[in-house]
């Protein structure tokens, strides 16, 4: 097995390590970018033996390391990401960025709660000469969403969690998703489909993308539309499984990357056909072409 060294390289005095994204689109080219070199890294570990490197680059101002300045770094993030708080989730990591890159905010199940939206609205009023991008990061396996849909299934199991309002408030914001991914699963399979083995998997899987990108067109609906601003929201889930973003859309159903949000509802329906019709959600139900 590879020895695997991700080395974060300050040049003291060097000039700056990358520059900033000028507009949305660079910005999401960059983090794609850092995702794929991030997953490829990791690929082919278990095949052969040696050592590989991956050698991110950070700007020495970042850490006020830049002599004859005050020290102190000012804030730039090119992108805010709103994430899970799940721990095998290292935001910076899996998209190759460094300190001051990204401005994150992590909960469980990146669900859209206030502090989330104040936090949001912090970073767009004062970050805004550098920030581009929001993008909203789901990931495979959630155990948010995974909740939703165990209590979606066996609603009994919402009694439990009568005394449990902090739990409660991340359960009520997700059950909409699952019962949408529900009818979806069902329009596309017919209703036999919630008696299939992997349908609660799949239900949990497609429930999270739905999820991500819910949560990404409410922020663009609330942040970006109609203001005179560049900045755009995105949305992807990261997949344990492969380090990979995944977001399938219309035209690209097994898409990697990050996706555009959806602009209505025809949107949603187009994104609600992608995943249903994605190999990843038919392999849970063994129902492939
Ligand atoms: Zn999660």
């Amino acid at each position: 097995m590879k020895t695997v060294d991700i080395i974060y390289r300050y040049e003291v005095g060097g000039t700056p390590a990358k520059p900033l994204p000028s507009d949305s689109n660079a910005a999401l080219l960059r983090l794609n970018d850092g995702n794929r070199d991030f997953a490829a890294l990791l690929d082919h570990v278990k095949d052969e033996s040696g050592v590989i490197q991956q050698i991110i680059p950070v700007d020495p101002r970042d850490l006020g390391l830049v002599s004859g300045s005050a020290g102190v770094p000012k804030q730039r993030p090119f992108a805010a990401i709103l994430g899970c708080s799940d721990a095998r989730v290292p935001i910076e990591l899996i998209f190759n960025e460094g300190p001051n890159d990204l401005f994150v905010i992590r909960v469980a199940g990146n669900c859209l709660g206030t502090e989330v939206l104040g936090s949001l609205k912090y970073a767009l009023e004062h970050l805004g000469g550098t920030l581009k991008l929001i993008v909203v990061l789901g990931h495979s396996g959630c155990g948010a969403l995974s909740t939703a849909v165990d209590v979606f299934l066996n609603p009994g199991d919402y009694l439990t969690f009568a005394a449990k309002h902090s739990l409660r408030s991340i359960l009520d914001r997700s059950l909409l998703v699952v019962q949408a991914s529900a009818n979806k699963l069902i329009s596309e399979f017919g209703s036999d489909i919630a008696r299939n083995p992997g349908y609660r998997q799949a239900l949990i899987e497609a429930s999270i993308v739905t999820n991500a990108a819910l949560a990404a067109y409410s922020i663009q609906q609330e942040f970006v539309a109609g203001e005179l601003t560049e900045l755009r929201a995105v949305y992807g889930v990261y997949l344990l499984e492969t380090r990979e973003v995944w977001a399938p859309r219309l035209g690209n159903i097994e898409g990697v990357g990050l996706s555009a949000v959806p602009h209505d509802l025809a949107g949603f329906v187009d994104l609600g056909n992608a995943v249903v019709q994605s190999d990843r959600i038919r392999s849970y139900l063994k129902t492939g072409e």
